[in-house]
C-alpha cells in the first residue's frame, strides 16, 4: 500500500529526527546536567571537542561561548 495523502500530510508535520540518541550523545557537563538542559545522556564532558550533541553546540554558539 503507498502512501497516501494523509500519511503524506502527517510525515511533513512529523518532527524532525534527533540525529544523535540519548546514548550515542556527549553532552557538555553543566552541573550535572547537559549545556541543552537534558539529563538524559549517557556521556557528559567538560571538554567541548568531545562534545557530539548538536543541542549544547547550537546553544552554546547561541550563548557565544567558544567551543573549540
Ligand atoms: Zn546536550
Amino acid at each position: 500500500m503507498s502512501n497516501g495523502p494523509i500519511q503524506r500530510e502527517r510525515d511533513a508535520w512529523k518532527p524532525l529526527e534527533v540525529s544523535t540518541s540519548d546514548r550515542a550523545r556527549v553532552c557538555f557537563d553543566v552541573k550535572g546536567r547537559g549545556y541543552c538542559g537534558r539529563s538524559s545522556s549517557k556521556e557528559r564532558m567538560s571538554v567541548w571537542s568531545k562534545v557530539s550533541c548538536a543541542d549544547c553546540l547550537a546553544a552554546a554558539r547561541a550563548d557565544e561561548v567558544e567551543v573549540a
